[in-house]
């Protein structure tokens, strides 16, 4: 079962690749950047708190996030695999992420038969790129959010409260680095490998 978290710092290439990569293998790909952005656009109560932050490049707070992220675990198409691509992003989300959310997204039958635990194991993709090609990649990119200003901002976010994860799951030898500063597909290929290795 692929079980997923795809880290790194924005314009790593975590979408993309964790769009090519659930396609691949019949998993969801489950951003928490586009179901922000979609509910933004439905102008849902979600969207409207989340908005001031995202324009900002700051992060949503972490209630809202974990509400939003276990109402998409508990869809049915997330009980045999996902991919998650911008979640857990703090310390407390990936704390949170494996105290109530995986627990409640187990499957009966695996708990009955004593599988519960590799069910709910999962690993982290740590996609490696240098700053500067994180920058123009993301000027090129030109989504909202995505001027000169914001960018900082939201790599400085990254640094303070996304990078500790890599030491938190290096710590329970859940992380896989990759490294993203190559073409698309030398890229999904490697991620490829790296996935297939774990079967
Ligand atoms: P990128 O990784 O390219 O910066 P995303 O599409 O993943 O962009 O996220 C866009 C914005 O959505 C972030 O800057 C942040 O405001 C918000 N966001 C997405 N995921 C989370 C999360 N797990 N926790 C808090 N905020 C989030």
């Amino acid at each position: 079962m692929v079980k997923l978290v795809f880290l790194g710092p924005p314009g790593a290439g975590k979408g993309t690749q964790a769009s090519l990569i659930a396609e691949f293998y019949h998993v969801p790909h489950i951003s928490t950047g586009d179901i922000l952005r979609s509910n933004v656009a439905e102008e849902s109560p979600l969207g409207i708190q989340a908005k001031e932050y995202m324009d900002k490049g700051d992060l949503v707070p972490d209630e809202l996030i974990l509400d939003m992220v276990q109402k998409r675990l508990e869809n049915p198409d997330a009980q045999n695999g996902w991919i998650l691509d911008g979640f857990p992003r703090t310390v407390t989300q990936a704390e949170e992420f494996v105290k109530k959310l995986l627990s409640t997204s187990t499957n009966e039958n695996e708990t009955e038969t004593g599988k519960a635990k590799i069910s709910n194991s999962f690993q982290v993709i740590n996609l490696q790129v240098p700053d500067d090609i994180l920058v123009a990649r993301l000027l090129s990119r030109g989504r909202q959010d995505d001027n000169e200003e914001t960018i900082k901002n939201r790599l400085q976010v990254y640094y303070q409260q996304t990078e500790p994860l890599i030491e938190f799951y290096e710590a329970s030898q859940q992380l896989i680095t990759v490294d993203g500063n190559h073409a698309i597909d030398a890229v999904t290929d490697s991620l490829k490998q790296a996935v297939d290795q774990l079967s």
